[in-house]
């Protein structure tokens, strides 16, 4: 059934290759983006396709549009940008939920939240399962977004249960692929910048600390499934690859692949930084017969690939 669908972040990373998912499966897709960290660059490709619409606009404003399916993707990911302008970042959260499920609210449309790993801060549970209620610092510098998340998942399990609204809450776990922004900051896009310039890759901390890193198609395809899982499943469910490596092997793994002179460096770690992440995929596997099969080697070559074309 074609669908009009609405993207939130859609010029971002991964909301750039959901909507190319989306036009693919045949529905209308409107792109919003304020262009904070995205590009329009990112969606060039879309722009011929009669069923694809851009629209600058910032979701802390009210957005009065037609759509039967919302995707809520707006909101900078890399600690480097949502800390630049932290105000701004809550902003978009809570502000960008609420304006968001009152449109799905006028509307009747189904929603989707992209909420993070974030929620669970520096986990004591390992892997994180979603029953976890997480261990995160209200005041510190990654609150901002953390806080701003979790006050999302409220608003959405709010407006499920006064307003009836028909939610769906994933929480994702570090992402990567073609598309991330150079300059992100994010490890991924900092290590293969770094590798490919033969400049010094830097690990913050020891590098013991560990990610799990999913590539971006096979999060797409568990987005999709998501929102087209049964009414009334809502969520909140983890999408993410869980296989965990430390930033050290991450950094060994990527110049193996770029066959790269560089050295690696050490450099402070962020205050809040968490020690370990590895999602649970239990719950997407029985509901969403979800599971990433992109593993990392396979995934960084092309990721690789992209960044050597830039
Ligand atoms: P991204 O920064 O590439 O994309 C975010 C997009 O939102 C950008 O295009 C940006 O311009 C837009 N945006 C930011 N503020 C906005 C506003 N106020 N109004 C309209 N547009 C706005 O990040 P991403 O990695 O593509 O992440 C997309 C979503 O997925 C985010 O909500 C992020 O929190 C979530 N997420 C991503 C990851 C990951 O590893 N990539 C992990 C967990 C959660
Ligand atoms: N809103 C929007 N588009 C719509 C409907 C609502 O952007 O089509 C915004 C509007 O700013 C409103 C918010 O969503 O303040 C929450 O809407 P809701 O109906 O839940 O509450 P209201 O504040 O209108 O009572
Ligand atoms: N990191 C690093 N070097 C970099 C960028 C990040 O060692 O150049 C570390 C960072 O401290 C964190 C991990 O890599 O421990 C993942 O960082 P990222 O910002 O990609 O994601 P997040 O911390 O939000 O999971």
């Amino acid at each position: 059934m074609r669908k009009k669908v609405l993207v939130t972040g859609g010029a971002g990373f991964v909301g750039s290759h959901l909507c190319e998912k989306l036009l693919n499966l045949g529905h209308d897709v409107l792109c919003v983006d304020n262009y904070y960290t995205g590009s329009k660059e990112n969606i060039k490709h879309l722009m011929n396709d009669n069923s694809f619409e851009l629209l600058r606009h910032d979701v802390t404003f009210p957005l009065y549009i037609e759509a039967d399916e919302i995707y809520n993707f707006a909101c900078p990911a890399s600690p480097l940008y949502y800390q630049k302008d932290p105000v701004q970042t809550t902003k978009t959260s809570v502000h960008g939920a609420i304006n968001m499920l009152g449109l799905a609210k006028r509307l009747n449309a189904k929603i989707l939240q992209a909420s993070t790993s974030e929620v669970y801060g520096d986990p004591e549970v390992h892997p994180q399962t979603e029953d976890y209620w997480g261990k995160v610092n209200p005041v510190g510098i990654r609150s901002c977004y953390d806080e701003g998340k979790r006050c999302a998942e409220t608003l959405f399990f709010d407006y499920f249960r006064q307003h009836k609204l028909d939610i769906k809450v994933i929480r994702i776990f570090n992402t990567y692929g073609p598309k991330m922004q150079p300059d992100d900051g994010r490890v991924v896009s900092n290590f293969i910048i770094q590798a490919l310039g033969n400049k010094d890759i830097t690990i913050y901390g020891d590098g013991e600390q560990t990610r799990s890193f999913c590539y971006v198609s096979d999060l797409v395809d568990g987005i999709v499934r998501m929102m087209n899982s049964p009414q009334g499943f809502t969520g909140p469910i983890n999408l993410g690859n869980p296989t965990e490596y430390t930033m050290l092997e991450l950094a060994e793994t990527i110049l193996k692949l770029t066959n790269s002179k560089s050295n690696i460096v050490f450099r402070p770690l962020p205050s809040d930084d968490p020690r370990q992440r590895k999602p649970s995929i239990d719950l997407a596997k029985q509901n969403l017969d979800w599971q990433p099969s992109v593993n990392l080697e396979e995934g960084l070559k092309e990721t690789i690939k992209y960044f050597k074309a830039l």
